[in-house]
């Protein structure tokens, strides 16, 4: 057993840093890594710092490694990015605690869930903390791309880069009864790894909850079959609906989660009882994790994730048809297969100048997606210029 078994494909990547972690006399104290939503970053940044702060380098099953894994380890820190942008006060904490000596491991780690979501502001506060680490200290970036990162902390830091696994990889460890969990059934892994394309998250979300690749199939077939405007704006509305109520709920519980952790944290009972003895100053703590604003802020990011999700398997109907229209569907295999008939129909009924018409209009709504455009006007459009061939024929 190791720290590493949980994480799929990245082999080079653990090879890197397996080096690194048996060597600390030469070890980098401030790195980045980077891959897209979904590759496992989080996930390989907290083997890392197992694997760092366990006298074996990372067998798993130390009580270190196991508290680490767990999330519980007094010298690791995690700084979750879920709000939308991270308040300044935030960061110059965690400046501060850098600088401790660690408390019963080697080091004290950092991690930052996704640098990309520090404002820069926020941001200058961390370089000189990253361009020469307290003694005892190692900072651990993550972010989904380049792109989205000050070249100032890309000069301080060693970058490491995640691949995206393979179908293969993500169907394997699903099968497999890794960390404790039931193996999932061969049909249903395989086709959650192609689905997810890449998207470890999704992965497990399709393999573990039937509502979600549901969701995902209701989608395409509308989309396949929706044949005009009107359906189409009725169609668009009912999925901004959705979208937004289920972001909504999904905040709440996150909100209502956190505040449970926070009273345990503080060894406050969380039944309703207690909380009127609330000393005033956890009291505040407390409420500003429940504040209106906060959970507005996550909705909408949730919003967001969940509308860019939609824009991918809207994508792959399209890329699909291209499949279609280039007789490659032995070679290179459609994605959305449990609808093969009605991708070939959609084929057959739109040139290849259409299909690639409608990836554009994805990434246009996407680009508007990201430029905060009104959800509602930005689905309309879409669905529109998705379901056009009936509008011009
Ligand atoms: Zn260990």
């Amino acid at each position: 057993m190791s720290v590493w078994d949980g994480i799929i494909g990245q082999r080079a990547v653990i090879k890197t840093l397996e080096q690194a972690a048996s060597d600390l006399s030469k070890t980098t104290q401030s790195w980045l890594f980077v891959g897209p939503e979904g590759v496992g970053r989080s996930r390989l940044a907290l083997a890392f710092a197992a694997a760092l702060e366990c006298p074996d380098h990372g067998d798993g099953i130390c009580t270190s490694c196991r508290e680490v894994m767990a999330g519980i380890s007094p010298d690791v820190t995690v700084l979750a990015t879920d709000q939308v942008a991270i308040p300044i006060e935030d960061v110059r904490a965690l400046v501060d605690s850098s600088e401790q000596m660690p408390s019963t491991g080697a080091w004290r780690i950092v991690i930052i869930n996704d640098i990309s979501r520090i404002a820069e502001r926020a941001t200058n506060v961390l370089l000189k903390e990253i361009e020469e680490p307290a003694l005892r200290t190692i900072w651990i970036l993550c972010a989904p791309s380049l792109q989205g990162v000050l070249p100032t902390i890309l000069s301080r830091v060693r970058t490491v880069r995640l691949s995206l696994p393979s179908d293969e990889d993500v169907a394997h460890y699903l099968e497999s009864a890794t960390e404790g969990r039931e193996p999932v059934p061969k049909n249903i892994a395989r086709r959650a790894a192609r689905l997810a394309q890449g998207n470890v998250d999704l992965a497990f979300r399709y393999a573990s909850d039937p509502e979600a690749i549901a969701c995902r199939d209701r989608l395409v077939e509308e989309l396949l079959r929706t044949s005009s405007a009107f359906e189409a704006t009725i169609f668009a509305d009912k999925l901004v609906e959705w979208v937004q109520r289920q972001a909504q709920d999904a905040a709440d519980e996150h909100v209502s989660r956190a505040q449970r952790e926070f009273l345990e944290q503080q060894g406050y009972d969380s039944d309703n009882g207690r909380l009127a003895k609330m000393e005033s100053a956890v009291r505040a703590q407390y409420d500003h994790l429940g504040a209106a604003a906060e959970k507005k802020r996550l909705a909408t990011r949730l919003t967001r994730d969940m509308f860019d999700r939609i824009l991918d398997d809207a994508a792959s109907v399209y890329r699909d048809v291209e499949i279609v229209h280039a007789h490659a569907q032995d070679a290179i295999g459609l994605l959305n297969r449990e609808q093969r008939d009605a991708v070939v129909a959609l084929a057959g009924s739109i040139t290849r100048a259409e299909a690639l018409d409608r990836v554009e209009a994805i990434s246009i709504a996407r680009r508007r997606l990201h430029g905060n455009g009104m959800l509602p006007l930005v689905f309309e459009a879409l669905v529109c210029r998705l379901t056009r061939r009936c509008l011009s024929k």
